[in-house]
């Protein structure tokens, strides 16, 4: 099957997504905005990041 899911460009977010999301390349609108900046974790309250 055609691979639909991609990690979320955040570089510290471990959520999967699927392509075409509301967010892009993001899995929610935290990792959107904090998406150009380097953290040492993610805070985007998802499953994979805590
Ligand atoms: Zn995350
Ligand atoms: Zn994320």
């Amino acid at each position: 099957m055609a691979d639909t899911k991609t990690k979320c460009a955040h570089p510290s977010c471990e959520c999967m997504i699927e392509k075409g999301g509301k967010y892009g390349k993001y899995c929610s609108e935290y990792c959107k905005e904090k998406g150009d900046q380097i953290e040492l974790r993610c805070e985007c309250r998802c499953p994979a990041c805590h």
